[in-house]
């Protein structure tokens, strides 16, 4: 018998996922999206899933970098001006939230969320052909700086805190284990446990597709408001129509702080953007993920190519690319992979959502009944994704989700 329905906004990595685990719970999912399915931040990140990713972006110390950051225009941190105004008192949160404690909570709370990405993914993906895009194949983080690459001693306590394995490699095994790098690098650390999605759209596509097969809806179009009463939302307001739901759960990556609000919870949710290169026959290709530690992007080995994906910009959701910034990665692939062929590159802009303590919003939606929050993974969606989707269902069948999802608290930036 069928436990009711379920709407879900946004076909990125999180509402796929939701959508197949709600399906699992016995809902009937009718998936929603403004545009084709995955074709959000979750078409073009450097796919690494990453199970050990306990280090937050705030943590003390980060503030030291951030000035040098902003003055080198080819730097990994831009913020386009006339912006700046307006994502000061995110950045202001940010800073708060890199205090010891809260970073410690933060990261604590990122291993909950993160350890079970990969069992989430092979239930998800078993007897599909995404299983063959996800491989436990382990990243390798490297830098031009000496004892460097593991971060700063607060980053090593949370890794080892929480029992992240991580392997420090020096100029000579950098070079073993990625004959492919420049020797540029001066330090490195391996993380054996983690992996790589060889193809993050296609994956997201796959999720959706079997979703369908096994009965979900999936419409495309823009929600742009709710139909509530007092403590129920009866209906999305999709391109201008009202459509009728039992439950919904938001999911609409970056943008979803603009629909928060529409149902009374305002959320500082920030459009963290991203680029990406992709080079299809490179001639050269590293074996596993390599993490640029310095200029804060990944060289990603992926089935259409090489990838280069990464850095961020702060401009506003709706602002146009700025291309000079892929321009960046391309000499960074030259620099980073002597006689790399860069006839065929592609390149894309993405928005990460990020909260300023870059933790998702992942539970009920304050003062409605009916209604889900699972968005705001910032860096890490591609790893949260799947237990997100996982967490939410639990929630909307009412039962206890598996993991603590205080830290996730809609409410938490409440008198902020
Ligand atoms: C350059 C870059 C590299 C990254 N690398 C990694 C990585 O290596 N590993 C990792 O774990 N994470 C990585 N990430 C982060 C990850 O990509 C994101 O956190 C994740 O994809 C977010 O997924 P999502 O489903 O929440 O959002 P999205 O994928 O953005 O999906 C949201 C969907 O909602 C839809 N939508 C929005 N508004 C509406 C509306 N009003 N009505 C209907 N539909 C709507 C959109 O069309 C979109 O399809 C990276 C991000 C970037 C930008």
């Amino acid at each position: 018998m069928s436990a009711g329905e379920v709407t879900v906004v946004g076909a990125g990595i999180v509402g796929v996922s939701s959508a197949a685990w709600l399906q699992r719970a016995g809902f009937e999912v009718t998936l929603v999206d403004a545009g084709p399915v995955g074709e959000g931040a979750s078409f073009g990140n450097a796919g690494n899933i990453s199970p050990g990713a306990v280090v937050p972006y705030t943590i003390p110390g980060f503030l030291r970098e951030v000035p040098g950051w902003l003055l080198d225009a080819e730097g990994p941190l831009a913020v386009r001006p006339g912006y700046l105004l307006k994502v000061l008192p995110w950045i202001l949160a940010a800073v708060k939230s890199s205090q010891t404690e809260t970073a410690l909570k933060t990261s604590r709370a990122m291993r909950e969320l993160h350890r079970g990405t990969f069992d989430a993914y092979d239930a998800l993906t078993r007897n599909t052909e995404a299983a063959a895009l996800i491989e436990r194949c382990g990243q390798l983080y490297v830098s031009e700086r000496p004892h460097t690459a593991q971060g700063s001693q607060i980053a090593q306590f949370m890794r080892e805190a929480a029992g992240v394995k991580t392997i420090i490699l020096g100029e000579r095994e950098i070079r073993e284990a990625e004959p492919a790098l420049a020797p540029i690098f001066k330090s490195g650390m391996l993380l054996p446990e983690h992996g790589r999605c060889k193809n993050p759209h296609q994956l997201v596509q796959i999720i959706a597709r079997e979703a369908g097969r096994n009965g979900a809806t999936i419409l495309r179009g823009k929600v742009t408001g709710f139909r509530t009463n007092a403590d129920r939302v009866l209906g999305i307001l999709l391109d201008g129509e009202v459509r009728p739901v039992e439950r919904v759960v938001i999911a609409a990556g970056a943008a979803s702080g603009q629909l928060s609000a529409h149902l009374g919870t305002p959320l500082p949710v920030e459009a963290e953007r991203g680029y990406h290169i992709t080079i299809a026959d490179a001639g050269v290709m590293p074996r596993i993920p390599v993490s640029h530690c310095d200029a804060k992007f990944v060289c990603a080995p992926m089935n259409m190519g090489l990838r280069l994906a990464g850095t961020v910009e702060f401009a506003g959701i709706d602002a146009p690319p700025n291309w000079k910034r892929a321009e960046l990665l391309k000499e960074q692939a030259r620099r980073m992979f002597p006689g790399v062929r860069m006839e065929k590159v592609t390149q894309w802009a993405g928005n990460r959502p990020s909260l300023p303590d870059g933790l998702p919003v992942l539970g009920a939606a304050p003062g409605f009944a009916n209604a889900f929050f699972a968005f705001g993974n910032s860096h890490f969606g591609m790893t949260a994704g799947p237990v997100m989707g996982k967490v939410i269902a639990e929630i909307v069948a009412g039962r206890k989700p598996a993991i603590d999802i205080t830290p996730f608290s809609a409410t938490r930036f409440r008198g902020a």
